[in-house]
C-alpha cells in the first residue's frame, strides 16, 4: 500500500499460503518458497528478517534446525544486505532476556538465559543472531535495526501453535477446558499485531544512527489467569479452567520497558488487550465456523 515491491520468503514450516492469499494477485507482491538457511541472491533495498518458528511447541520440534534458522539465516541475510547495501531489520525477541531478574526489561539488561535448556535453541539462536548483526555493523558497516519483540497476537495466528492466546481462544470456542499452566500467576504483556507492524516499519524508517536494540511490546502486564478469565468473558464460553504443569524454563514475569521506542520512534501501542482479543476471537470464530477443525488445521498447516 506504500508503493513498495515486496518479495515474501517462507519455507512454510509454520507459515501458510492462506495467510498471504489475498496478496497473491497484487502486481507488486511476489511469494517465494525459500529457506533462509540457504543463500539467496536478489536485488533489494530493505530486509525484514522474521524467519524462525517462534512458538515453543514449534521451535522444540527440531531444535537444531531452529538454531540453524536463526544463525545461518542471519548470516545469509546479512551477507545479502552487505552485498547490495540494503538496510536490514532483525526480528529479535524478549527471549534474549531469558527468565529475567530485572523487571520490567530495559534494552541494557543482558538477560538470564539457560544455555542448555529446552528453550535454548530459540533463545541462544536469537542471541547469536543479534551478535552477528552487531558484528556485521561494526565490521562491514551494514545498516542494521534490531527489534526485540515481546508477546504478540492477532488474526492469522496459527490456531494450533500452542501459544497461550490461540490455545485459550480455541479451547473456549470448542467448549473445552482452558489449560492454565502452573498457578497462572506468571505474567506476560500482549501486543496487538497491528501495533507491532507499525513499530516495525517505524524502526526501518528511523534515522540511521538508531542501531541499538529497541524493545517493542505492550507494557500492560497481565497474569495468565487474568487472561484466561478475560477470554472466557469475551467468548461467553462455559469452559472450565484446569491446571497443567508449568513447562521448563517458563519465565515468571515479562514486561517491556519501551522508553527507547517512545523517545526515538514516537511509537507506543494503542490497542488494549480487550479490544485486540475481540478481533482475534472474531478471526478464530470464522475459521471455526467455516471449517471443521481438521480442515482448518490443514489450511493453516505447513504445506
Ligand atoms: N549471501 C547471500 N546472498 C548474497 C550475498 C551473500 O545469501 O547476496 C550469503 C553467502 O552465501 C554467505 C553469507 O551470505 O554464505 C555471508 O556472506 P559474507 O559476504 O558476509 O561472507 P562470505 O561470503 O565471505 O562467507
Ligand atoms: N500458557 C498456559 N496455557 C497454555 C499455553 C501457555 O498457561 O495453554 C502459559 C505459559 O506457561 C506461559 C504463558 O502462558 O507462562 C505464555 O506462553 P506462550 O507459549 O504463549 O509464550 P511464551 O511467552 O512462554 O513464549
Amino acid at each position: 500500500m506504500a508503493g513498495h515491491e515486496v518479495l515474501c520468503l517462507d519455507n512454510f514450516f509454520t507459515g501458510a499460503r492462506m495467510n498471504v492469499e489475498h496478496l497473491l494477485d497484487h502486481k507488486r507482491f511476489e511469494l517465494l518458497r525459500h529457506d533462509v538457511c540457504q543463500p539467496l541472491f536478489v536485488e533489494i533495498d530493505e530486509v525484514y528478517n522474521l524467519a524462525c518458528p517462534a512458538s515453543p511447541i514449534h521451535y522444540r520440534l527440531d531444535p537444531v534446525q531452529t538454531t540453524k534458522t536463526s544463525v545461518l539465516g542471519a548470516i545469509n541475510m546479512l551477507g545479502l544486505a552487505k552485498r547490495v547495501k540494503a538496510k536490514i531489520l532483525q526480528a529479535s525477541t524478549s527471549e534474549v532476556y531469558g527468565d529475567p531478574q530485572v523487571h520490567p526489561q530495559p534494552e541494557e539488561y543482558w538477560g538470564n538465559v539457560n544455555p542448555i535448556g529446552v528453550r535454548s535453541c530459540y533463545d541462544e539462536g536469537k542471541r547469536c543472531a543479534e551478535t552477528l548483526f552487531y558484528d556485521y555493523h561494526r565490521q562491514n558497516n551494514v545498516n542494521i535495526r534490531v527489534m526485540r519483540i515481546f508477546n504478540t497476537y492477532g488474526p492469522r495466528m496459527h490456531p494450533n501453535d500452542g501459544r497461550v492466546i490461540s490455545n485459550f481462544i480455541m479451547q473456549a470456542l470448542m467448549n473445552k477446558p482452558l489449560t492454565l499452566y502452573g498457578d497462572g500467576l506468571q505474567t506476560r504483556s500482549f501486543c496487538y499485531r497491528d501495533d507491532l507492524v507499525d513499530g516495525m516499519i517505524k524502526l526501518m524508517n528511523a534515522p540511521d544512527h538508531i542501531s541499538m536494540p529497541v524493545n517493542m511490546g505492550n507494557p500492560n502486564e497481565f497474569t495468565i489467569k487474568e487472561l484466561a478469565e478475560l477470554v472466557l468473558e469475551l467468548t461467553g464460553s462455559k469452559s472450565r479452567i484446569i491446571r497443567e504443569p508449568l513447562p521448563q524454563d517458563d519465565p515468571l514475569q515479562r514486561k517491556p520497558e519501551i522508553g527507547r521506542a517512545r523517545e526515538y520512534l514516537g511509537w507506543q501501542p494503542t490497542t488494549e488487550l480487550r479490544e485486540g482479543l475481540v478481533k482475534t476471537i472474531q478471526y478464530f470464530e470464522e475459521l471455526h465456523s467455516k471449517y471443521t477443525q481438521a480442515e482448518a488445521l490443514k489450511l493453516v498447516q505447513a504445506q
